[in-house]
């Protein structure tokens, strides 16, 4: 992290840049720029040893005016509750702009799952999901994966909630494994819709994607999938990293095999095909084509865009670009295609998932692949369009011209009560 800037105060101002194109009272403004409320929960866990711990945990439901609260749960060390505020309003602003029946939502807890064993994580998502039981629901606010939480968590809560509800509802929670009413693609969502905005950005920009070199920060399940189908798209993924630091390949990596190495050595730092080694952010400052933060926020500040020097950005992770860092690119004529687009397709999915869930019906993958980038290239046209209507100054503020223009119709539409 180059610069700590609060992600809350980085929502509520690309909210504003977005906010000075669209004719929105000052009222219903301050509307979209607040969480309606935020669950801040304490879990006391026994832990392997028999002594207790405290952990803080929060949920945040931002805005429901055009569906059920929807959004994932993090464990993470860094995690506060203007951070989860914040991502719960991308959340928000994500779903309008690929235009599926949800608000946002986005939980936390503050803790490094490195610590603590299987039985000991089992136990705080279980009391985690207690907690949680009477604000979430199919219809009411509906969690997932985010970072360091996957099907396995996902399966717990599915679990617990059901077992303390005395009912099934598959729907209550998305991410989940096949066998316990997952979908198919839902894992590779993420990266899948990373990989179809740069490809559609490439397309609209007039551009080959064959042999542009890519630059990937993080290799989670975002990262990893959008270089591996990047690769496949016929890029040259020249340089990937994780927390460990970055390695880069001259010719472009085998993404697969670079993949079977973290798996089976925990880090991409080490592997036998790279050339050779740096920081994280010599990664951000590479010569390459294409540029996908994928791991964390405030990745690239203001100063670090002075120096990034790729001319297409795409972000795969949350908030990765600080507001400062979007008016240097901007002025820069570097491309940025935000997050709430770029990463939608993990969300997209996940509404994939709970449509088959309530429908006790299941798709196969090449289903869920075509409906997703049937999805993400009709979110991409219609960002494109209002970017040259309104002549804006970059890409996320046409995403929120587009995705505030929806929450305010709903919002509108419904009125105010009492
Ligand atoms: N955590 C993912 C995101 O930030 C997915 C959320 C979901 O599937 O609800 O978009």
């Amino acid at each position: 992290m180059t610069e700590s800037a609060n992600p809350f105060e980085s929502l509520q101002s690309q909210i504003d840049d977005a906010a000075a194109h669209l004719e929105i009272g000052d009222d219903v403004l301050d509307r979209l720029k607040h969480p309606e409320r935020v669950l801040e929960t304490n879990l006391t866990v026994e832990l392997d040893d028999g002594t207790l711990e405290r952990f803080k945990a929060f949920r945040s439901q931002f805005n429901g005016d055009r569906g059920p609260y929807k959004g994932g749960i993090r464990y993470h060390p860094g995690v506060t509750r203007d951070e989860v505020k914040a991502l719960s309003g991308w959340m928000a602003y994500k779903c309008a702009v690929v235009n599926i029946p949800y608000g946002g939502g986005k939980g936390g807890i503050v803790i490094d799952p490195a610590d603590y064993s299987e039985s000991e994580l089992e136990r705080i998502t279980r009391a985690f999901a207690t907690e949680l039981r009477p604000f979430i629901g199919e219809d009411r606010d509906i969690p997932a994966p985010d970072v360091n939480t996957g099907q396995r968590e996902m399966n717990w809560i599915k679990d617990t909630y059901e077992t303390l509800e005395n009912t099934t509802e598959p729907g209550v929670i998305t991410g989940k494994a096949l066998e316990s009413g997952g979908s198919e693609g839902r894992v590779e969502a993420t990266g899948r819709s990373t990989m179809l905005a740069t490809r559609e950005a490439y397309d609209y920009l007039g551009r080959d994607i064959e042999g542009a070199t890519v630059a990937v920060q993080g290799y989670g399940n975002a990262g990893w999938i959008a270089a591996n189908l990047l690769e496949e798209l016929g890029a040259s993924v020249v340089a990937v990293s994780d927390s460990s630091g970055a390695i880069y390949a001259e010719d472009g990596f085998d993404t697969a095999a670079v993949k079977t190495f973290k798996n089976e050595t925990g880090t991409v730092s080490g592997y036998e095909g790279a050339d050779e080694s740096f920081s994280n952010e010599d990664l951000l400052t590479l010569e390459v084509d294409v540029l996908i933060p994928a791991a964390l926020e405030n990745a690239i500040d203001e100063d670090l865009a002075h120096d990034v020097e790729a001319d297409l950005i795409v972000e795969a992770a949350n908030g990765p670009l600080t507001p400062g860092a979007d008016d240097v690119l901007a002025e820069r004529d570097v491309y940025v295609i935000p997050d709430i687009l770029a990463n939608a397709g993990g969300v997209t999915v996940s509404y994939f998932e709970w449509v088959q869930n309530r429908q006790r019906f299941y798709w196969s993958e090449e289903r869920v692949n075509d409906e997703l980038e049937t999805m993400i290239v009709n979110a991409f046209d219609e960002l494109t369009s209002a970017y040259e209507a309104n002549d804006l100054e970059n890409f996320r503020t046409a995403a929120y011209v587009v995705a505030m223009q929806r929450v305010v119709n709903a919002f509108e539409e419904g009125g105010t009560f009492p």
